[in-house]
């Protein structure tokens, strides 16, 4: 009997010690995911030890020193750098498009709704994330093909013509969609529209201030559009894998600084949107 007593007194102390470290992990986990500690979870995270970057050279020139090294141009790099002068070949389509299980604004056009698989799982936790803070944020237009982008564009030209056009949509190949690791998104309160104010809402204040978290950066920010060439998108995110999202959600900056890219006249003068 005294064997017995000492044996569930034994369990009943090994239950009570684990349960007390579960806890204090947590408690350590919680203080390292609040505001206060952002920046140093930023800089002590190695999850994704792609690449290390500490902070902006001193010569001011952000490409030199931050690891980015050179543009990248492979289609099949979470890094890769698409823009109005650098495109995706026309065959390329990701292989390894899923379907996010996160909330859609709309189901009508399921082609809409993929992304590659590593964008798609960060996307997943990201919108968790918010949810736990309150925030239901949708997903409205992920991966789009060279294809679809080319219909889009083309019905475009019909409509308004060429030059117009130009100013609205992508040319087919110069849209990030097609690589798979971006997507609009938006809320309830917008109707699933993309549109300036959802930079301003309560969804679009928390996508701005956690995405770098997830490895998403706000890929057209305000007053930079003379350098993406694009207009102010609050609602487009793009994945680039946490290390170098942190860095240029930190900083400020674009894809475009972070790699050095300096834009060419024509670009400058034609600020688009990929909205279409
Ligand atoms: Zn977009």
């Amino acid at each position: 009997m005294k064997k017995l007593a000492a044996a569930v007194t034994g369990i009943l102390l090994i239950l009570l010690i684990t349960g007390l470290q579960d806890l204090s992990e947590n408690q350590v986990r919680a203080g390292n995911e609040s505001d206060e500690f952002e920046y140093e979870y930023y800089y002590n995270d190695t999850d994704n030890g792609e690449d290390v970057m500490d902070s902006i050279s001193p010569t001011g020139n952000p490409a030199a020193g931050n690891g980015a090294g050179a543009i990248n141009t492979a289609p099949d790099s979470i890094k890769v750098f698409v823009n109005k002068e650098y495109s995706l070949p026309e065959d390329y389509v990701p292989d390894n498009l899923i379907m996010p299980d996160i909330k859609f604004y709309s189901y009508d056009v399921p082609d809409k709704r993929y992304m590659r698989k590593e964008a798609a799982q960060a996307l997943e936790k990201m919108f968790d994330a918010a949810l736990d803070d309150g925030i239901t944020l949708y997903g409205v237009s992920g991966y789009r093909s060279y294809a679809r982008q080319k219909e889009i564009y083309n019905s475009n030209v019909l409509a308004r013509g060429k030059d117009e056009t130009n100013k609205v949509s992508a040319s087919p190949g110069h849209s990030e969609h097609q690589t798979g690791l971006a997507i609009d998104i938006s809320s309830y309160a917008l109707k699933g529209s993309l549109s300036e104010e959802f930079g301003t809402s309560a969804e679009g204040l928390w996508v701005a201030k956690h995405c770098a978290k997830y490895g998403f950066i706000i890929r057209y920010p305000k007053n930079r559009e003379n350098i993406t060439g694009y207009s102010y998108e609050p609602w487009h995110i793009r994945y680039v894998g946490k290390k170098t999202a942190k860095y240029i959600m930190k900083n400020g900056i674009t894809l475009e600084e972070y790699y050095g890219y300096i834009p060419s006249k024509s670009s400058k003068d034609e600020i688009i949107s990929d909205a279409q």
